[in-house]
């Protein structure tokens, strides 16, 4: 029934200089997406939109599916529709979208009487039918095939069923569903970033958020071996696997933190541990963005969620470093971080207790305002410092 998918974005995103690069960038993750999918389709962009064709014929009805479901995670587009594509002549308007009509209004069989409205649009001026015109002949042309009682006309956008139309210059267009897309800028249209990921529920939704807005990213983990089992880290490659199905690919940065946890117990006051822990990971993090040329980290810190994640911590870890650090969290609260995780597809995994790095020689009580030439303080005293990051560093290991 159908030989396209019209894809929808939006016009916000698109204006001045900024066009061209985005919908180029939107068209070739669409296409390398549908790679996942074992059947040839052209996809173009036509005048504000993106068109996904079968290289000949109609899509079988179980590759509109795989479609539908690939569409659904790329960011960059508002909606999209399966559709019809076909001349620009209201007979044939009317033939096809009556067939079409009688096989969707066919699933309604036996349930309550659906409520049912046209959506027609014209941009081509040179066509006889004003959009309401067209409206009216198709819904009179429908109570005449199928029978006034079979449906009730519901002009509101919870009607059961909506039958779209757009007549344009060179075609017409008619579709019955439209599919939300996640929104957002395409992933590549903005710099790559580095996400500290942990296995908890924060950083996989703080990642997804940065991509969202158009930045692919990479990750970077740390872990305590031999004080963390080997699923401390085999959790955080399944979170960065899904993370990936929203971008190209994100490499995983895996870094052994016990080294350097070890000088910190031996040398620094307890309370401190939690900060200072936090200080190395931003400086690690830091030089592998420098490494990899990613422009800015991102972290899933929530205000005060936690005793790192106080203002006055939060600043005192800031200060370790130069480059940008993103916290999209900040401001959100833990329920909602969750519902999105769930949407995401990253809660599932981040659910299964495994011991986290942080939690390694941690302080019973740690201090939640850690001035910041306090911390300094208490880098001093551990020896040699910088060559131990260095040397954590030279032995990261890297998940292509
Ligand atoms: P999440 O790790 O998802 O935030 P959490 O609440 O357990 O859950 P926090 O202790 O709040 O984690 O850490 C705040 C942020 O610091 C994390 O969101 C993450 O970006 C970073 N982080 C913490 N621990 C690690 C780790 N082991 N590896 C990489 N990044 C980490
Ligand atoms: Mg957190």
């Amino acid at each position: 029934m159908y030989n396209c998918v019209i894809c929808r974005y939006h016009e916000i995103a698109t204006k001045g200089n900024n066009r061209n690069m985005f919908e180029k960038c939107l068209v070739d993750n669409i296409k390398h997406s549908l790679r996942q999918i074992d059947f040839k389709c052209r996809v173009r962009r036509i005048r504000g939109r993106v068109w996904i064709e079968p290289e000949t014929g109609f899509f079988p009805a179980e590759i509109l599916t795989q479609i539908n479901a690939v569409l659904a995670d790329i960011f960059g587009l508002e909606s999209y529709s399966p559709a019809r594509l076909l001349t620009v002549d209201m007979d044939d308007i009317r033939a096809t979208a009556l067939d079409m009509a009688e096989e969707v209004f066919a699933a309604f069989a036996g349930r309550n009487k659906p409520r049912f409205r046209v959506r027609a649009r014209r941009s081509n001026k040179r066509f006889p039918l004003t959009s309401k015109d067209i409206e009216i002949d198709l819904v009179t042309a429908l109570a005449g095939r199928i029978g006034n009682d079979v449906f009730t006309i519901d002009l509101s956008d919870d009607a059961d069923i909506t039958l779209g139309v757009e007549v344009r210059d060179e075609f017409s267009l008619i579709y019955f569903d439209i599919f939300r897309g996640p929104g957002g800028l395409p992933v590549g249209s903005n710099p790559r970033v580095l996400t500290l990921l942990s296995g908890g529920i924060d950083s996989p939704v703080a990642a997804w958020q940065i991509m969202k807005r158009g930045s692919p990213t990479d990750f970077i983990t740390f872990h305590s071996a031999p004080y963390t089992p080997p699923e401390t880290v085999d959790k955080v490659k399944g979170i960065a696997k899904v993370l990936n199905t929203f971008q190209r690919h994100g490499r995983l940065f895996i870094v052994n933190l016990a080294e350097f946890q070890k000088a910190v117990r031996d040398n620094c006051a307890e309370r401190m541990r939690t900060v200072l822990y936090r200080r190395a990971m931003l400086r690690i993090a830091e030089m592998v963005a420098k490494r990899e040329d990613c422009k800015a980290l991102v972290t899933g810190d929530a205000l005060g969620q936690v005793a790192s994640q106080t203002v006055a911590n939060m600043d005192t870890i800031n200060r370790a470093i130069d480059l940008l650090v993103l916290r999209p969290l900040v401001g959100t609260d833990k329920l909602e971080t969750i519902a999105v995780a769930e949407r995401i597809r990253t809660m599932k995994l981040s659910s299964v207790q495994v011991p986290d790095s942080c939690t390694v020689f941690a302080p019973s009580n740690p201090a939640t305002a850690v001035p910041v030439d306090l911390a300094l303080k208490e880098e001093a005293k551990i020896p040699g410092y910088s060559q131990l990051l260095q040397k954590i560093v030279d032995d990261i290991e890297t998940d292509a």
